[in-house]
């Protein structure tokens, strides 16, 4: 593109949508699944090709709006989703082929990731021709995974700690001829197993989930190690191999499990376990248990901070890594030892679903200390710290702005303490935080330009950063965020072909002073600000959470009784002028949902109100028309979203 002058280069849209791809790490998390268009929105290209089909975000929203759809709304790409299932199952195939490895690839879905029944629905039916299967890990998962997992040749694997009836329920499905294999993950479940299949008369697949001494790095570590809660040591393996041998029916051992942990940062880490278990694998058969299956468990990680390193938001390689250092290590060994290579079993999820989801909010309201439009002007009578502070601002210029920052920080200080005293009132107090928070901001401006900037004025930045207030729960939208500290991918989906130009955090609509969200991903580690767009009054501003998909969507808790949100799940169509379709969409909690679960009950609720109202109305304090109006609303408000309305 050819540029006539400097103005025109740095005013030009495109040159700046493009910086804003960069800014916001677009290609790094986005997986090539994410970008941006010369309109300036955020897309989604379902099949990673810049030439492909294109949904605009825009078009989504202004979708959802027509459809009268409120926001906060999670929005679920179908096609990233069933992409993703490709991509894992292919990958391994390949390599597979690649390394002429023997055994086959036998993929599961661990459920616990995402359970919502639509996106388990989306993985089989993407997974079928890869004979794709699903994993379960507690009871009301299982039900679910036996209902669900209709391939007999694709596996079902069961973790998780177990009773007899969680044994008995995988019996049920052995009788109907499923592939579903039992991981041992405590000694104890052994001989349960053992007494519930004689029970039933029925042949159990039974795996054994070691405990491995490797442990890795990532916020998941304690999930393998000595102190892990799951799995069996080495010394309970060969006694579980002795007892099943004594019943006969060591011939049912099929499969040698592990999971070190989700979100795995680091390879050296992954090598090291396969090694472990890799050893133990070939010394069972070479105690002729006649195992099958060598299942890898999940951590394969998504790079959240888009840093590809082995930080605790990335991961330092890639899905081909991943499958190459499973595949070859495990080959070597096997090799090695002279026996045949098993069918290799992974259960991630994590990669599988993270993509294919993202929390559409908008923002309400920037909450900055300045936005007040009071006089400073001087005053007859006002008190010397008002007069003190009014000439630090005026004489503020470049070469004393250090020292203008200490006399007004002083200022400030000695205000609040004679306001408790009574010695100033709260209109002269009013104008001294005025006039720091504006002088404040004349210094950062200054200081912003100079080479060098003492250790507290860094900090200023910090300070002056504006709040933009989202409609949104982080403990129903952003558990992670909350709990574990994790980077999520944060961004507007409009304007970006407008230079942003307000450093915020981000607050949600919960009490919570938890409830913000300042940790955003950056080149290294983390910055403590976002640069977004400034507000225009008429303009609703949407921002997007993405990767989502995995544990977000379904982890969130209902603080503060702010429900489920709305979904809409989106399907790419070539044939439609906009590349999508809207398929479904599920409402989001209602108020007298949240309200139920809790015990209450709205329609008792309703009718108190009711009976007020009407002694009210009886008492002629409220007209009866207005009566009827007044009770209608507050079931109307019953019926409704919990988010807030704008
Ligand atoms: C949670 C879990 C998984 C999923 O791991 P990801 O890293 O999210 O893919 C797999 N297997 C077991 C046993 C798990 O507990």
């Amino acid at each position: 593109m050819p540029f006539t002058g400097v103005d025109e280069m740095t005013n030009d849209p495109v040159r700046i949508a493009a910086e804003n791809c960069e800014r916001y790490h677009v290609r790094h998390w986005g997986n090539g699944y994410f970008s941006v268009n010369n309109k300036g929105h955020l897309c989604v290209l379902p099949e990673k090709r810049e030439d492909g089909p294109t949904i605009d975000f825009l078009e989504v929203i202004e979708e959802i709006k027509n459809l009268k759809i409120s926001f906060p709304t999670v929005i679920r790409f179908h096609d990233i989703l069933r992409s993703q299932v490709r991509l894992l199952n292919t990958t391994f195939r390949s390599v597979i082929e690649e390394c002429e490895y023997q055994g086959q690839f036998l993929g599961v879905y661990p459920v616990k990731v995402n359970q919502m029944r639509e996106v388990v629905e989306e993985i089989i039916d993407a997974g079928r021709p890869f004979d794709y299967g699903l994993e379960a890990g507690s009871k009301p998962e299982l039900l679910a995974v036996l209902a669900l997992n209709d391939n007999h040749n694709a596996l079902t694997i069961l973790n998780g700690y177990k009773d007899e009836d969680y044994i008995r329920l995988a019996l049920l499905g052995r009788k109907l001829d499923r592939k579903i294999i039992i991981v041992v993950e405590r000694f104890s479940e052994i001989s349960l197993i053992i007494r519930m299949a004689k029970e039933l008369g029925v042949e159990p697949m039974i795996g054994f989930r070691a405990k491995l001494a490797a442990h890795g790095t990532g916020r998941w570590a304690s999930a393998s190690g000595e102190r892990a809660k799951f799995g069996l040591t080495c010394s309970e393996i060969l006694s579980g191999v002795a007892l099943l041998r004594q019943q006969g029916m060591a011939h049912c051992l099929k499969l040698l499990h592990f999971h070190v942990g989700s979100q795995i940062p680091d390879i050296r880490f992954i090598k090291e376990a396969i090694t472990e278990a890799g050893r133990i694998f070939v010394d069972l058969v070479a105690l002729e248990i006649p195992l099958e299956y060598f299942d890898v468990g999940g951590g394969l990680g998504i790079d959240y901070d888009g840093s590809r390193s082995a930080s605790e938001s990335s991961r330092n390689y890639s899905l081909e890594e991943y499958a190459f250092d499973i595949i070859d290590g495990l080959q070597y060994i096997c090799d090695q030892a002279g026996i045949a290579h098993p069918h290799i079993v992974s259960e991630s999820g994590r990669y599988v679903t993270a993509h294919h989801s993202c929390v559409i909010t908008n923002v309400i309201d920037n909450i900055h200390q300045t936005s007040n439009t009071l006089s400073t002007e001087r005053e007859s009578g006002e008190h010397n710290l008002v007069s003190t502070i009014r000439a630090s601002a005026h004489d503020l210029n470049e070469s004393n702005y250090q020292g203008i920052f200490n006399d007004i920080q002083q200022c400030k200080d000695d205000a609040i303490s004679a306001f408790r005293f009574g010695v100033i009132a709260i209109g002269e107090r009013a104008r001294i935080e005025t006039l720091y928070w504006d002088t404040l901001a004349r210094i950062q401006k200054i200081a912003a330009v100079q080479p060098f900037i003492p250790e507290e004025l860094q900090r200023l930045g910090e300070l002056q950063a504006s709040q933009y207030l989202c409609n949104f729960s982080i403990f129903q939208s952003a558990a992670d965020s909350w709990a574990i500290k994790q980077l999520l991918p944060i961004m507007p989906v409009m304007r970006l072909d407008e230079q942003p130009d307000v450093s915020c955090s981000l607050v949600d609509i919960t009490c919570d002073s938890d409830g913000k969200i300042d940790r955003f991903i950056a080149k290294t580690g983390f910055e403590k600000t976002l640069l977004l767009h400034t507000l225009k009054p008429a303009e609703e501003y949407y921002i997007g959470l993405f990767l989502t998909g995995a544990y977000q969507d379904v982890m969130g808790d209902m603080h503060n009784l702010f429900g489920r949100l709305n979904e809409v799940h989106i399907y790419c169509d070539d044939d439609d002028p906009n590349d999508f379709y809207i398929e479904e969409m599920i409402k989001g909690t209602s108020a007298q949902q949240v309200l139920t679960t809790m015990q209450y009950n709205p329609e008792l609720m309703a009718r108190t109100i009711k009976k007020e109202i009407d002694q009210q109305v009886h008492q002629g304090k409220i007209q009866p028309r207005e009566g009827v109006r007044l009770v209608d609303f507050y079931e109307n408000c019953l019926a409704d979203y919990t988010y807030l309305k704008f």
